[in-house]
């Protein structure tokens, strides 16, 4: 794409945002007001999406990362400062934000983007960016933003190595689509082999670079501003960088047919349902008319329901996702004894007086409900005033 030659005209001083218009074509004011952004994982890349997205003039944007700021992210991380040790990413991000672009509202969720947050937070985005470390979140990304038919941009680092691309729903290839044993081995090596979690202490991380952060961002967040102005994006090619050769490549990949990841949320229904005061009852009922009776509830993920001690003989009920359950946590409290956990990933009438919150659904998620007509997916839309916390109006800022 080629841009307009900026034309000769006197920049308004009070208009923050003078010289982005002489962008002509590639930044348009009412475009990037109106956004819905979600960014999901607030590290060094994250960091630089956020960066990027106030300078742009953004005015909306969800974070979710479920870390705390320490000391050595402070080397590669533009929005932290060593007052924010010890606080939420999130939370850290949305202070320096506030000074960076007043006008950015921010809801910022400090949670695991896989188990402790509403769907409802992601449906509905323009586009999801991703700063994440680890590559079964990309995963969960990928099929999650597919299922809610919402583009999502990839980026990821190691040393002086990256690459950004975005993934579009509904059509072309997926993150998904190309994985090899070797991708498939590797996520099983941080999920199956294990039970339950990895302490945080255990948890992989990889070395990120200032810089190699900061054009990998660059170069999603570009990619969103061009899915979000409508400009052609083709979905998995890949921008491939190496600072130390140093070279640039693209790169792009084939859909593959059989790609289990192709799945769409439909349909979806908005309810009135909160997950704090709704039961599984309330659920199967509101879904009763579209699909139909007996129905199960189908959780996203596999329940720790309960710890079954061989030792004392005692059971205790968890009823929270796997993958938030430290193995450490096994160890019967009474014996000592070593507890098998018991697995549910599906609900029916039997657990009807069962509150959502209390079998671990978090506000504002969209939920499937499976029954003999088929599958729907339940928005619990109830949440969404106090879920997302309420800031001026978007469309009131010109
Ligand atoms: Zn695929
Ligand atoms: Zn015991």
């Amino acid at each position: 794409m080629t841009l307009a030659q900026p034309r000769r005209r006197i920049p308004d001083p009070r208009d923050r945002n003078a010289r982005l218009a002489w962008l002509d074509g590639w930044w348009d004011r009412s475009t990037v007001h109106l956004a819905r952004v979600a960014v999901v994982g607030v590290g060094a890349l994250g960091n630089e999406i956020l960066k990027n997205l106030a300078l742009l003039d953004f005015r909306q944007v969800t974070i979710i990362d479920r870390d705390t700021v320490e000391r050595s992210n402070l080397s590669r991380s533009v929005l932290f400062r060593p007052r924010h040790e010890g606080q939420p990413k999130v939370t850290a991000a949305a202070d320096t934000l506030a000074d960076l672009n007043p006008a950015l509202r921010v809801d910022a969720l400090h949670a695991d983007v896989v188990h402790e947050t509403g769907l409802g937070h992601l449906r509905g985005q323009d586009v999801i960016l991703a700063g994440l470390d680890s590559r079964r979140v990309r995963w969960w990304l990928n099929r999650t933003a597919r299922a809610l038919g919402v583009p999502w941009v990839e980026g990821a680092t190691q040393g002086p190595h990256g690459h950004a691309m975005a993934f579009l729903p509904g059509a072309g290839p997926c993150y998904e689509c190309t994985f090899t044993d070797q991708d498939w081995r590797a996520l099983d090596d941080v999920a199956s082999c294990r039970q339950l979690a990895l302490d945080a202490a255990v948890r992989g991380r990889v070395a990120t670079s200032p810089t190699a952060a900061s054009i990998v961002a660059a170069a999603q967040v570009h990619l969103a501003m061009d899915l979000l102005h409508g400009r052609p994006v083709v979905g998995g090619r890949s921008l491939l960088v190496n600072l130390e050769a140093p070279d640039l490549m693209v790169s792009g990949r084939p859909e593959n047919p059989a790609c289990e990841a192709h799945t769409r949320f439909e349909p979806v229904l908005d309810t009135a349902l909160s997950a704090r005061t709704a039961t599984v009852g309330d659920l199967l009922a509101a879904a009763a008319p579209t699909v139909g009776e007996p129905a199960t509830v189908e959780l996203r993920w596999d329940s720790v329901w309960e710890f079954d001690c061989a030792g004392c003989g005692r059971t205790s009920p968890v009823r929270r996702a796997r993958g938030l359950v430290p193995h450490s946590t096994a160890t019967c409290p009474d014996c000592g004894a070593e507890r098998r956990p018991v697995f549910r990933h599906r609900l029916g009438a039997e657990d009807a007086g069962l509150s959502l919150a209390a079998v671990g659904i978090p506000p504002l998620d969209v939920v499937e409900v499976r029954g003999p007509a088929g599958s729907a997916w339940l928005e619990l839309a109830g949440d969404r005033a106090e879920a997302v916390p309420t800031g001026t109006d978007r469309d009131s800022h010109p």
